[in-house]
């Protein structure tokens, strides 16, 4: 037996008792003639004691153990001397009888301790020893126990786990897909899913009524802090629901899982509700950070033809939000936000800005160009106090200056302290425009995806209005990040080959493309709808991460190599000949 208990469980209501531990030397000191060695596995960090007196052999080769050795120790549970309160098994030590090197361990590229030496680099190429550590290994014990709650709660309400192909055919619409080449059909390729969506939709339609899948999810788009080219979705579908119903159930399940992952109690009340163009109105986002105000004022009557700044004057938007208590930002700090809206990111032409000093005067970089009655009717427009600063934003394209105000506000929000990591603000983010134009493909484009129904009120102006035509689709949103999205989905052949012929694919394209989907629909599809999680990004707001990564096994880096395996790699000439495969040459 290699063990009788883990390095985690011993208490001082153990001593006495004869044990043997296996783990990992985390670390040795030595003080005169005792060794001291912390004996480090998954549950946790037991002391071992060696005695020079008592054993000098035993002792001898205690010393001889370097860092991340593996050993097997025999000994007696001994209550410490110097107990240490911040271990749970702090109180006690072990006195070694026996020690046996299990295997020896090269010096490690970092230290495997909770404030490593090691910088990201080092960490992911050598993530097995990364992974040895507290936070990292914390946070796959907190999806573990995500996952076990989500399963738990969908099983209760009548789910089913079912899951779907990995090699699926290409879906032109979206992200990027990956291919994989087929050595059995030569010249065809499958594509890795970018979601299960068409999946779960036939699934309904073969009357499976409530399904899940805990699912990867692939999309080769550039990386950002957030992504990674394969992610892990919740993925779930109803059938004979409307919007309410399925906002219904999963608001339900994120209070529970807030409850019994996170420990916090979301109370009863409904999330809020937030149609799309408000929140874009008020936060200039569709997933805006409600743990605090700072709201969008928009101020085109008040600062447009007002005066003789241009800028104002040719604007197609000027929006400000009130600092509160910032009044005293001096010239550096004033000019640190200015280069942060001008920045490439978020590409502002420049930022206005007024305090209110302590006599309810207006001083302003716009001083000059406006009386101070304009100024003053600004600042109550803004309702802005003595010893309030107020930034504005404006632009030609009022999306866009309100995208940079967005950024303004997120800047200014976490400058203030006001974007906590354990308070938590969720709502739904609901009536989606159903299309966005994109000016790459010249085209409308599905804002959530083409399965997507449009609001039943809205369909009759797909013909004569599609930019204006709503959707039946819904996010939620939790301290700014979009934590899952779905929509009630066509189920009627016709209107999805409307859809389809909107978005400028011919019936024949739509056929070859989505054909076995509307094909499904003339055999008795059931109206459905659904949503999905993204569960890494769902872990990480649980465990307080900045980025995604860290609640991921084995993640890719920023340009999608897993610098551990060193993939993506070439292949054998002979893999590519089976494949019918001849790579062009390199320009
Ligand atoms: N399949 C969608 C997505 O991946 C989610 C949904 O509509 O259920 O975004």
């Amino acid at each position: 037996m290699y063990r009788t208990t883990t390095c985690g469980e011993l208490r001082l209501s153990d001593a006495g008792r004869t044990v043997t531990l296996a783990g990992w030397v985390q670390r040795s000191r030595k003080m005169g003639g005792m060794t001291f060695i912390d004996l480090r596995d998954r549950y946790g960090i037991t002391q071992l004691v060696f005695n020079e007196e008592t054993d000098a052999d035993l002792c001898h080769k205690a010393n001889k153990l370097g860092r991340e050795y593996v050993i097997q120790v025999t000994g007696e549970v001994n209550e410490r001397y110097a107990k240490n309160s911040n271990m749970p098994t702090g109180d006690i030590e072990i006195v070694v009888r026996e020690l046996n090197v299990l295997n020896a361990s090269d010096v490690p590229p970092f230290t495997i301790e909770d404030n490593t030496d090691g910088g990201d680099d080092l960490r992911m190429k050598y993530r097995y020893l990364d992974l040895r550590r507290n936070p990292v290994r914390a946070n796959l014990e907190l999806r573990h126990k995500f996952c076990l709650a989500v399963r738990h709660f969908l099983d209760s309400k009548g789910f089913l786990e079912i899951e779907t192909p990995v090699l699926v055919g290409s879906t032109p619409e979206g992200a990027r897909d990956f291919i994989v080449p087929s050595r059995m059909n030569q010249g065809q390729f499958y594509a890795l899913p970018q979601s299960p969506q068409t999946l779960k939709q036939l699934l309904m339609v073969a009357g499976m009524d409530r399904y899940f899948q805990i699912v990867k999810c692939f999309r080769d788009e550039d990386l950002r802090a957030d992504r990674q080219p394969e992610f892990t979705q919740i993925d779930c579908e109803m059938s004979f629901v409307e919007q309410d119903d399925i906002i219904r159930v999963f608001e339900e399940m994120t209070k529970y899982l807030f409850r019994e992952v996170r420990g916090v109690d979301l109370g009863e009340t409904p999330f809020l509700r937030l149609p799309w163009s408000e929140a874009m109105r008020r936060f200039g986002s569709d997933k805006p950070d409600m743990r605090f105000g700072m709201e969008f004022v928009e101020l085109m009557d008040v600062l447009k033809g007002t005066g003789s700044f241009a800028v104002f004057n040719d604007a197609a938007y000027i929006g400000g939000i009130c600092a509160t208590g910032c009044a005293h930002y001096t010239r550096k700090m004033l000019d640190e936000l200015t280069n942060f809206v001008k920045s490439p990111q978020i590409g502002a032409k420049g930022l206005v800005y007024a305090r209110v000093e302590a006599d309810g005067h207006v001083k302003s970089s716009v001083d000059k160009f406006y009386t101070p009655e304009v100024l003053n009717a600004m600042k109550e427009a803004m309702g802005a106090q003595p010893g309030d600063l107020i930034l504005i934003i404006s632009g030609d394209d009022a999306m866009r200056a309100r995208k940079q105000l967005c950024e303004l506000r997120l800047e200014m929000g976490s400058r203030l302290g006001l974007r906590d990591k354990n308070k938590f603000a969720l709502l739904w983010v609901v009536d989606f425009p159903m299309f966005e134009w994109s000016d790459e493909e010249q085209r409308l484009m599905a804002m959530h995806h083409p399965f997507t129904s449009p609001k039943p009120s809205d369909i009759a102006k797909l013909d004569t209005d599609p930019a204006s035509v709503l959707a039946d689709a819904y996010d939620m949103v939790c301290n700014g990040v979009e934590v899952g999205g779905g929509s009630i989905r066509i189920h009627d052949a016709v209107l999805q080959a409307k859809i389809f012929e909107v978005l400028g694919f011919t019936p024949e394209r739509a056929k070859e493309q989505f054909g076995f989907l509307m094909n499904a629909f003339k055999y008795g599809a059931p109206p459905h709808g659904g949503l999905a999680y993204g569960l890494d990004r769902f872990v990480s707001l649980f465990a307080g991460l900045d980025s995604i990564r860290d609640c991921i096994a084995f993640p890719k880096n920023n340009s999608g190599r897993d610098v551990m395996l060193d993939a993506p790699s070439v292949v054998d000439q002979k893999q590519l000949d089976e494949l019918g495969i001849c790579l062009a040459p390199k320009e």
